[in-house]
């Protein structure tokens, strides 16, 4: 008998998203031998009794309220700064803008350092302390990077933070602030993961880039299970995503897959949307092409910083969630991106990043399209702050 009187938290086992191999789930694990993304896997069987959404409702509102199917099996690993739950806003106004009847706010910029990779650092970084790991170390275009020292120094670990040198100084101010080793680089996302890579071989260092570790997307799919819970039961007709990496794509199709399976939804699901910008458009260009997998792109610009991201190992993840739910990709140019800032922060006193003005700048794009019709009711994902991007100007 365990000692808990809910099932034991955990997963079972991590499986190769590509091949479905399967890894033992209690030690460090990065890639699969494949060199593909591993995926936690729960007994959802076993805790269909406990995590219901009635269960659900009356625990604390941060993304720890799903814990049944989150891998830190010790509470006191549990990191927490307060991530998660944020709020879906109502935005009546916006919605009519975007000549659409029902829209909200997924509103991201509410986690404890403003964007949504808190959601994904916080669950990699406690299960890296549960799994005792002592350095931690991690590439990113910016936000990420911001997280990763919070979730550190909240854990009492060591962070080293290799980011390009053109980072939003907001942000750069931050990782110094919360006491990270910062390295700035003149290159790329893609370029800084190549100096951590090596530093981790060298050193020991545990990498935390995303989807070359199991965790940060079973952090991020949490936005999943809380927009049902916010919708009162119910999932949107489309979700509108602004895709880098694409984890918390991928972690929300994961997520409604786990629901299914506990019994919270059927068969049916939202069609997802994966908005980048057309100066670094990698997964809505193999979308076009109707490819599995997606080339790097070349010269990546864009000020959306967390999209600036011209390849991504997760890349036929997205492509078959785009595919299978009926949704699509459509890329949308920096100054849109900012016009719509300003539009949604008129009608909805939300101060979105970038990538959250991108998501209502590509609704117009979309309705032309046919892919999102006036009746449909959709979400748009403001993944991060404005406060973030101070001083970042438009690329085009
Ligand atoms: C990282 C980031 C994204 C992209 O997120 P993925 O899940 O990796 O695609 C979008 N918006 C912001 C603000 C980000 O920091």
């Amino acid at each position: 008998m365990n000692p808990y009187d809910t099932p034991m938290p955990g997963a079972r086992f991590l499986e190769c998203a590509a091949t479905g191999d399967t890894v033992e789930s209690e030690q460090l694990a990065g890639l699969s031998a494949a060199g593909k993304p591993l995926l936690a896997r729960y007994d959802l069987e076993a805790v269909r009794h406990s995590l219901t959404p009635a269960a659900v409702a009356g625990r604390a509102p941060t993304l720890w309220r799903y814990q049944e199917v989150l891998p830190v099996r010790d509470p006191a690993c549990r990191v927490s700064l307060g991530e998660g739950f944020t709020p879906l806003v109502n935005s009546p106004r916006l919605a009519r803008r975007l000549g659409l009847g029902r829209l909200w706010i997924k509103d991201e910029g509410q986690n404890p350092t403003g964007s949504f990779k808190d959601r994904g650092l916080c669950m990699a970084v406690s299960r890296a302390l549960e799994l005792g790991a002592t350095e931690l170390a991690i590439p990113s275009a910016g936000n990420a990077a911001g997280s990763a020292a919070a979730y550190g120094a909240a854990a009492g670990m060591p962070v080293h933070v290799v980011v390009p040198f053109d980072t939003p100084l907001p942000i750069l101010a931050e990782i110094r602030a919360l006491g990270a080793d910062l390295q700035l680089l003149d290159g790329l996302i893609s370029d800084c993961g190549a100096v951590v890579r090596q530093r981790c071989e060298r050193d020991g260092w545990w990498d935390l880039s995303t989807l070359k570790e199991p965790y940060r997307v079973e952090g991020k799919k949490t936005m999943g299970y809380e927009l049902f819970e916010q919708l009162g039961g119910r999932l949107p007709d489309a979700i509108v995503y602004p895709t880098g990496g694409g984890t918390g794509l991928i972690g929300m199709w994961k997520a409604f897959e786990e629901m299914e399976a506990l019994g919270w939804i059927g068969t049916g699901r939202p069609r997802m949307f994966a908005v980048q910008s057309t100066g670094c458009a990698p997964m809505v260009r193999a979308w076009e092409e109707g490819r599995d997998a997606a080339p790097t792109w070349e010269n990546a610009e864009t000020y959306a910083a967390g999209l600036r991201v011209p390849g991504a190992v997760g890349d036929f993840l997205i492509l078959r969630a785009l595919r299978e739910s009926g949704g699509g990709a459509v890329a949308v140019p920096d100054h849109a991106m900012q016009e719509w800032v300003e539009v949604m922060g008129a009608a909805t006193g939300i101060f979105a990043a970038p990538e959250g003005g991108a998501t209502a700048a590509a609704v117009p794009r979309l309705r032309e399209m046919g892919l999102i019709g006036a009746g449909d009711e959709v979400v748009l994902f403001n993944t991060g702050s404005g406060l973030k991007y101070v001083g970042m100007e438009p690329l085009d």
